[in-house]
């Protein structure tokens, strides 16, 4: 499938998603049809049509349980996940299990219709490429795609499947902390060896890495520490209460249970929370709020950190775990890098610089924009682009986890070491270890615990026919082949019978299979075409309107020249008809012949 054309880099995120592409030898952050940076990863479903994006959030207040977003929480992962189950309380659209899959439920056009996390994420990634295209004017098929650094296997592998359901070619799934490194790193010319600590706070996940950027090369995630329950959204739901309870104080009402009020009140706090980065003092303003009650009132930004303060100084927790994880001191980092929309808030920045000795951040890259800024470079990098700024980029790609089997007492024995440069292919030889044993169990795991259980199964199979001898004797060659799609093969052989077995992992638990990928993709080719429709009527209805528009002005002014011009000349009034048939008579032709092309 993959295509000639520019190769754009996607930020495909939990609550905003960004597209990047590098032309002229630089890259292009590519605003939407709203003209907004960056896109809410949200999906809405309606009894007309499907919205994508910002139209979806904006209805959310009177749509809320056929709005779907947050679907990167659940990609890849089974329903009994903890993840999953925690949050599920709080999502106002339908989860169900199906097969062991958390699907999503939705009513649209008078139909409940089920969708996996791929189809969703697939919707959001069509929307993105659309938007590029727009943009470019042209196809786009080629893609980098970042993920979370602690994204699984499985996770990595099902937004490989969002994005070829969505008829992108993927170039790499690389890892967010790298992508936006790369974003900071690559205008400059760096030597020797760089520390670099990724700080990255977005709506609905807090992440912080740390990376060694060798000789501007090889990007190497040190440690990656994760904390997917503090976001944006949590400062949200702070000031949410706090306006919950200043409506009780005024109107001695409690509509704390009222959840179109507080999707609303929602809305509005976000907006004033962003006010907040940059001005001292925010409007907060909700129309019938509560029957017809207009909330109006204002918050300061000293108020807004005293109620976030704990979660603010929360922040420097991960901070502290990732250095002592790469067991490396504050000091000795290089380069302090702000990723995600939340990091714009002037009081998580002059913590993080204070906890950091005072050291300055770099703000070089939009925060909102780091990612897909990365990915775009990475995509020009990987289709050959050979600009000045970019051709010295060398990017090696690793394994974002480590990978190996078990062995006797539950023993994590790795194969693959985390961060080794992939493509790589590893043989261990292994042995029975009881007498007579006539089948060896493969389990293949990832992760980097000392025990197998502490880590992820990806797979297992038995090799059999094992000729019978004491323990110890019979000797199996395990091969893994990590490839640069990153596929991984484990292939089991007998030394002595050469008997053989095989596996590629592609963790079928929780992934599509084939034949659900293909319906997908038909699916998506029906969606286009019911957008393009919608599209296309909404343009038909826009080019009447205008028209009608235009004729009733031009009525107006001509009914309004008759009164002011009682006893004017024949000719002055065959003039004006004139003028006036101008307005109506090409606009009409016009609309004829368009609607007979259609
Ligand atoms: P994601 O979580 O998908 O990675 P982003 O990195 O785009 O998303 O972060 C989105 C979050 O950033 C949202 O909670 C949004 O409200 C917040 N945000 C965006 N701009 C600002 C701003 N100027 N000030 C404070 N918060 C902001
Ligand atoms: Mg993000």
């Amino acid at each position: 499938m993959a295509g000639k054309g520019p190769a754009i880099g996607i930020d495909l995120g939990t609550t905003y998603s960004c597209v990047g592409v590098f032309q002229h030898g630089k890259v292009d952050i590519i605003a939407n049809d709203q003209g907004n940076r960056t896109t809410p990863s949200y999906v809405a479903f309606t009894d007309t049509e499907r919205l994508v994006g910002d139209a979806a959030k904006n209805k959310i207040a009177v749509n809320a349980s056929n709005t779907i977003f947050d679907v990167k929480r659940l990609i890849g992962r089974k329903f009994s996940n903890f993840e999953v189950q925690s949050n599920m309380k709080f999502w106002p659209f339908k989860v169900i299990a199906c097969e062991g899959k958390p699907k999503l439920q939705a009513e649209h056009i008078g139909k409940t219709k089920t969708f996996t996390s791929e189809e969703i994420s697939s919707m959001v990634l069509v929307k993105m490429k659309e938007t590029a295209e727009d943009y470019l004017g042209m196809k786009v098929t080629n893609a980098v795609i970042a993920v979370p650094a602690y994204f699984s296997f499985s996770q990595r592998l099902a937004t490989k499947d969002a994005a070829f359901i969505a008829g992108l070619n993927v170039l790499r799934i690389t890892n967010e902390p790298i992508a936006a490194a790369l974003g900071y790193g690559v205008d400059k010319t760096l030597s020797g060896e760089k520390l670099v600590l990724i700080f990255d706070l977005g709506g609905g996940g807090f992440d912080v890495s740390i990376i060694t950027i060798h000789e501007s090369s090889l990007f190497e995630v040190r440690s990656s520490v994760g904390d997917s329950r503090l976001g944006g959204r949590d400062f949200d739901n702070r000031l949410i209460n706090h306006f919950l309870n200043e409506f009780k104080r005024k109107y001695k009402k409690d509509i704390s249970r009222d959840d179109r009020a507080k999707r609303k009140l929602r809305t509005a706090c976000e907006k004033a929370k962003r006010t907040l980065s940059s001005s001292t003092e925010a409007n907060v303003e909700c129309d019938s709020l509560f029957g017809d009650i207009n909330f109006h009132t204002k918050i300061t930004r000293a108020q807004f950190e005293e109620l976030c303060a704990d979660l603010f100084r929360g922040t420097l927790i991960p901070v502290e775990k990732a250095l002592r994880d790469a067991k490396l001191d504050k000091s000795s980092i290089d380069e302090i890098v702000l990723v995600g929309g939340s990091t714009r808030i002037p009081k998580i920045q002059n913590l993080l610089s204070e906890f950091m000795n005072g050291k300055e951040l770099n703000k070089s890259v939009n925060p909102d924009e780091a990612v897909a800024y990365g990915a775009a470079v990475q995509a020009a990098i990987l289709s050959g682009d050979r600009s000045d700024t970019i051709k010295d980029v060398l990017l090696i790609d690793v394994a974002p986890f480590s990978l190996g089997i078990e062995t006797a007492g539950g023993v994590m024995t790795k194969m693959i070491e985390k961060n080794a440069k992939i493509p790589i292919s590893v043989t261990q030889t292994f042995t029975t270890y009881s007498d007579n044993q006539p089948a060896m169990m493969i389990q293949v795991f990832e992760g980097d615990r000392a025990m197998t259980k502490d880590n992820k199964c990806l797979g297992k199979f038995d090799l059999d026919g094992i000729p019978l001898a004491p323990r110890g004797v019979t000797q199996i060659d395990v091969e893994f082949d990590f490839d640069a799609n990153g596929l991984l093969t484990v292939l089991a052989i007998d030394k002595r019978n050469r008997n053989s077995k095989k596996i590629t992992i592609t963790n079928d638990t929780e992934r599509l299979s084939k034949e659900e990928i293909e319906r997908m993709v038909s699916d998506a080719e029906k969606y286009k075409k019911e957008d393009e429709k919608q599209k296309q009527s909404l343009a038909a209805r826009n080019k009447m309107e205008d028209y009608i528009f235009n004729v009733k002005q031009a009525c107006e002014e001509s009914l309004n020249w008759l009164d002011n011009n009682l006893f004017a000349e024949k000719e002055e009034y065959e003039d004006k008809m004139e003028e006036l048939q101008k307005v109506c008579i090409p606009f009409e032709t016009k609309d004829h012949s368009g609607a007979q092309n259609n």
